[in-house]
Parts: structure tokens; sequence; C-alpha cells
């Protein structure tokens, strides 16, 4: 088995779990050693530390596969398969869309596999995963037998890795569109051209927090994709829903979706515009809502750009503070990992503060069970959603 040596000192990381090594903490390589090929990681004074994959072309150069001296085979994969789909058993009953692989905290870095209905969705985004997809598709298909495989590669964080965007069907034959039921709802999810795998799958729970305020409820939903918030705030009685959203197809798909769960035309408005411009107008002709939900996409792809994402972030929380009806809810939300949950309610503060409002916090969310974290990969942690109250 080829050995990766670290550099004095630089365990400690590992021995306190964090599952990557840098390449910056690396004393040396064997010759021959390829992309994606497992090795085991030594620390100076040789003591093994675990194994893991080898990515020479990313400054995080081995993801920890194992903490033990595990044998690493088809079998492995095969176990930890199994049981990341077994942990997620209990969600079969609310939803047959849901995340079923989730990288390092299903201890399979860099692997993703979403489940809608009975169509599987994979990404492979690091070398060690990508030599491997037909393995992992093999395993996918012999426990879950699904109609088909859909790869959606098609990703920036590949290029990291030195891999091509990619995305194209597997296995089995071309999905269209796809209906899966999530809690009492219905959607149409496009796993081929959709935005991230096809659908929001990481907001579900939060989505369903509409249900203890919407009875009655004019609410606008912004940033509303295909509609995911805007079902949820019908679905539990909301008077009227405006949706908003700058893609086209977005739109058409959220009109479809409220048609596949028999809501009335007239209670749902959608509009095809850039958010930003109508939180504005809203709020300069004095429009209020009894619930505004902010979901935008990240503002922010690199750390050197934190104070131009903060001013977006800050822009629509504060108009949207500002078009509340006394007792309004706020449910905004922040999926850019570069914003902390601590900024992030920092930026919250100053529009509560801007807008001359006290702001009650109901509750502070961030991901669903099947998108877990490792509690160790701070990196890994990214959605964040306050559920507020304006006084
Ligand atoms: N809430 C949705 C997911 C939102 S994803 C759900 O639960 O399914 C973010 C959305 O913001 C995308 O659909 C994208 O098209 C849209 N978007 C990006 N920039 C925008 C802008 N400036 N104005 C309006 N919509 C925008």
């Amino acid at each position: 088995m080829a050995e990766i040596l670290l550099k004095s000192n630089e365990d400690r990381l590992l021995k306190g779990r964090h599952p990557w090594v840098f390449n910056n903490q690396v004393k040396s390589i064997p010759n021959g050693l390829k992309a994606g090929d497992i090795v085991n990681v030594l620390n100076s004074k040789r003591k093994l530390m675990g194994k893991g994959f080898f990515s020479p072309h990313s400054a995080i150069m081995v993801r920890m596969l194992s903490f033990e001296d595990a044998e690493i085979n088809e079998n492995f994969f095969y176990t930890r398969l199994l049981s990341s789909i077994k942990r997620r058993h209990n969600l079969i009953e609310k939803t047959n869309a849901l995340r079923l692989v989730y990288s390092e905290a299903d201890e399979l870095p860099t692997l993703v596999v979403d489940k809608y209905d009975d169509f599987i969705v994979i990404q492979t985004l690091g070398a060690g995963t990508d030599i491997r997809k037909g393995l992992f598709v093999d395993i996918l298909c012999q426990i879950l037998k699904p109609r088909g495989v859909y790869e959606r590669n098609d990703v920036p964080v590949r290029a990291f890795e030195g891999l091509p965007s990619n995305k194209c069907l597997l296995r089995g034959s071309a999905p269209g569109l796809l209906t899966i039921k999530e809690n009492d709802l219905r959607f149409f999810v496009d796993i081929e051209n959709g935005q991230k795998t096809g659908f929001y799958l990481d907001q579900r729970d939060n989505r369903d927090t509409l249900k203890g305020f919407s009875h009655n409820a004019e609410v606008l939903d912004c940033f509303c994709y295909t509609g995911g918030f805007s079902m949820y705030a019908l679905h539990y009685g909301a008077s009227h829903v405006t949706g908003i959203d700058a893609s086209q197809e977005s739109i058409m798909l959220a009109r479809k979706n409220a048609l596949l769960n028999n809501f009335a035309n007239r209670n749902f408005e959608l509009k095809m515009a850039n958010a930003f411009d109508e939180l504005k107008l809203f709020d300069s002709t004095g429009k209020k809502f009894d619930i505004v939900i902010l979901d935008p996409p990240s503002f922010i792809r690199k750390k050197e750009n934190l104070e131009s994402a903060s001013r977006g972030y800050k822009e629509i929380n504060l108009r949207a503070i500002k078009i509340l009806k006394p007792g309004g809810i706020l449910i905004t939300c922040c999926c850019s990992y570069h914003i902390s949950l601590e900024i992030f309610k920092n930026i919250l503060i100053s529009c509560a503060s801007d807008a001359k409002r006290s702001v009650r916090i109901l509750d502070i969310k961030n991901h669903p069970q099947d998108h877990p974290l490792l509690l160790q990969l701070k990196e890994s942690y990214y959605l964040k959603c306050f559920l507020l109250q304006a006084i």
C-alpha cells in the first residue's frame, strides 16, 4: 500500500478526526501514485493515522476513509453505502426524494447520492470517487434497483480536482420530468436540467416551518425556484402567495407544481423578476406581507468577496424586515459557507436596527437529517435559516 508521510506535528488534525490532509502538511509522496488511489497516511514517526483517497491536484491531498487499518475494497464501499441508506429509513415516510449519501458525514468523501422517487442522481466530486463511479453505481443498483441513474457532475468544485464538468444518463432511460412527494405535497423535478441535482432537498424541514404561520397569511416567496416554500404556504392555508424568481424555467415549473397540487391560480401569483428590484418596489410603495421568505443563491464563491456578498444579504433582509406587517414572519436563509452563522446573525441585527424594528428569533435551523454535518469539519457547514418575527 502506498504511504504518504506527514511533516512533524502535522498529525494534529487527523488525531482530532478532522478528515482532510492538506498538501502543505505532506513531507513525501511515493512515485507513481495516481489520482484516486487509496493511500496509507503516516505521521512523522511512521505511525499509521488511517487511509484515504489521494487527490494530487487538490489542496486537500488526502480525504480520509478510515482512521483504522481497514481493508478498503468493494465490500468496504458496499457496507458504507448500505449503512448510509439505512440511516435514513425513518425519512422514507415523509418523502420519496432525499439525499442518501452526503460525502464526509457519511464517511464517503466527495460522493453525493440523491434519490428522486425511483431515480438516482450521483455526483463524484473528487478523484477517489470519480474513478470508482462504476462501482458505486453497481452497488446502488444492487441495493435500490432504481429505474435509472443520472450523473450530475456539472459542478464547478470538480475543477479543484482537475475533473471535467459532465452530466449524462448512466443507467436506464431518460427520466424526463419526475414527480416526487415531500410531506403531503408533490413536485415536478427536472434532474437533468434543474438546479443542484434537481430540487433543494436541503430545505425540506425549513419549508415545513410554514406550518405554524401560514393560515390566512399573505406571503412573499423571494427566489422561489420551482415554488418549494410557496407550495407549503398554500398547503398550510395562505390566502395569497407571490413567488419571484429570475429564471423563466423555474417559474414555469412552479406554475406546474401549483396545478399538480390543485392550488387555485388566483391564490398564487408568479413573477419572473430580480428579487432585489421587487423588494425595493414593495418597500417604496408601502406594500406589507404577513410572511416573507428569502432563500437566495449563494452570493459568495470566494472569501475575498465577503464584503460585497454581505451587502447583498443586508439589502434584501433590510427590505424584507421593512415590508413585514406587525407580528410578521421572516424566513431568511443563507447557503454560503463563507458567511458563518455569526456573520449572518450580525447582518440581520444591523438590518433590524436600520429598519428600527425589534425582531424576535423564533428558531435557527440548519441542515436536515439527510444532509448531516461532520462536527469536526466546519468547512462543510453551509446552510443557515433564521425564523424571525418583527414586532
Ligand atoms: N426556495 C427554493 C430554492 C431557491 S434557490 C426551494 O425551496 O426550492 C435560489 C433561486 O434564486 C434560484 O431559483 C435562482 O433562479 C433564483 N435567483 C438567483 N438570483 C436571483 C435574483 N436576483 N432575483 C430573483 N431570483 C434569483
